[in-house]
């Protein structure tokens, strides 16, 4: 089958996180057929993650998550079903990411190499499919390489593999003042009043610059403090979320963040937020990686033209490429997360194309 076929079954299955059981059946049944064995790997409540191999000793990975966000905004068709315009193909996941299981699958299909393929839930969400998965590295013995099927759109130009992304951690900041009668202010020190102050203060943070997967940022997500009664709110307390760049760490970088704000304040302190999993740290695969020069020259093949970049966000590849060298390269897609997601038919045929080359190498 054509990975379009591929794809319009698959934005038929909604696939919303956590709702990914049905996508995996289908997943499972179809590797099954290109003589794949499969493990499925539950994350509580029977959400799937599957680990496939074919063949002896693969070395080569293909990864991709099966969960959508959820049909944002307002559609100009119907989200689960796949609709072809001037070469676009809409629908639900079509770009993010679909696409590229899509892609995958057809060219698993038409070649009989041993391959691994990899395939998770709650990516969308905080990524524990793949946390689970690499928690147990011994389902991945000896493999050398991993092929994410993202989608691409980096000046929306195809042939653009992505090398590495920035990672992410949420801190918590904890900020104490001293309560006193509400009509006399001067008595007392308003938390709320010096959480604003640091709050503004962070446009002042040194942020550490990557030439390799860009910049560091950051923003405040959340602010809370309050008092009911007529007195001074002693504490508040606010939310700030990073991209981190390579040779940073969650934890080095609480420190960092620390230190910054006590000197503006020192009634402050700083932890990590505990989200009741990892984060995903920032990676890079430097393009003299022989895989991604194999890779790179097939595309270049096949597409005309190919580039080295970055990923601006945490993806499943964070967690994946702490065990072994992974890049993304996937269709090229637009408005993913947002209504009308599509990806481009030519880009989709061209990354299958991409996916059969790479297997036979
Ligand atoms: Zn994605």
């Amino acid at each position: 089958m054509e990975a379009i076929e591929y794809l319009r079954e698959m934005v038929e299955i909604p696939s919303t996180f956590p709702n990914e059981q049905k996508m995996g059946e289908y997943c499972q049944k179809k590797l099954e057929s290109f003589g794949f064995s499969v493990q499925a790997i539950e994350l509580e409540g029977g959400r799937p993650n599957i680990v496939a191999t074919r063949g002896k000793n693969p070395t080569l990975a293909f990864m991709g998550h099966m969960d959508t966000v959820p049909a944002y905004g307002k559609w100009n068709t119907n989200p689960h079903q796949l609709v072809e315009k001037e070469g676009k193909l809409y629908g639900l996941g079509a770009a993010d990411m679909k696409g590229g299981l899509a892609a995958i699958f057809s060219a698993l299909e038409k070649t009989d190499s041993p391959a691994m393929v990899v395939l998770t839930s709650d990516e969308e969400n905080n990524s524990a499919g793949s946390h689970l998965l690499v928690s147990r590295p011994k389902l991945f013995e000896g493999i050398k390489f991993m092929v994410a099927a993202e989608p691409t759109e980096h000046g929306n130009k195809e042939g653009s593999i992505l090398l590495g992304r920035r990672g992410r951690a949420v801190y918590k900041v904890d900020v104490h003042g001293r309560s006193a009668h509400g009509a006399h202010t001067e008595r007392g020190i308003n938390a709320i009043e010096k959480a604003s102050e640091l709050v503004l203060a962070l446009r002042d943070f040194p942020l550490r610059k990557n030439t390799e997967i860009g910049s560091e940022s950051l923003f405040v997500r959340e602010i809370s403090g309050a008092n009911t009664s007529l007195s001074i709110p002693e504490s508040a307390s606010f939310w700030i979320d990073v991209h981190l760049v390579l040779g940073q760490d969650a934890e080095s970088e609480c420190t960092r963040l620390q230190e910054f704000l006590q000197n503006i304040y020192p009634e402050c302190s700083v932890g990590i937020f505990d989200r009741g999993l990892p984060y995903n740290m920032p990676f890079y695969t430097p393009p003299e990686t022989p895989e991604a020069e194999i890779l790179a020259s097939i595309v270049r093949e096949v597409v005309g033209n190919t580039s080295f970049s970055h990923g601006e966000s945490v993806a499943d590849e964070n967690v994946f490429a702490q065990l072994f060298p992974a890049v993304s390269y996937g269709p090229l897609g637009r408005n993913y997360h947002s209504a009308n997601e599509y990806v481009e038919k030519e880009s989709l045929i061209n990354c299958e194309q991409i996916y059969q080359k790479l297997i036979k190498k």
